[in-house]
């Protein structure tokens, strides 16, 4: 059924275009998308629920200075040492998720 529309808003487009001038059929056209762009750049101004899942995302909280948390790649040996806990799910590195070493240092 849209192909049929398709065919037909296009013979009608090259139609209109071919007997009274391309402006009367590309004018409409660049009208249309300059409000598409603008409605969708309102609506990425209003932060609709993106930025309401970002706010209900738990926060970030700093790991204690007694405990050292260490993130080592099993495939490259990459070490990470954890700062600042964002979420509770490991960081992947070359492809794998990386694996958690809790270090506790000596009182
Ligand atoms: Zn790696």
């Amino acid at each position: 059924m849209r192909v049929v529309i398709a065919i037909v808003v296009l013979v009608l487009a090259v139609l209109v275009g071919s007997q009274f001038g391309w402006n009367f059929v590309f004018a409409p056209l660049l009208g249309y998308g300059f409000i598409r762009w603008s409605i969708g750049s309102l609506r990425a101004m209003t932060g609709d629920d993106k930025a309401q899942r970002a706010l209900e995302q738990p926060q970030p909280v700093a790991v204690r200075p007694a405990e050292r948390v260490v993130y080592w790649c099993e495939d490259c040996g990459t070490e990470l040492v954890l700062v600042t806990r964002g979420t509770g799910k490991a960081p992947r590195h070359c492809s794998i998720t990386m694996q958690v070493r809790e270090e506790i240092a000596r009182a």
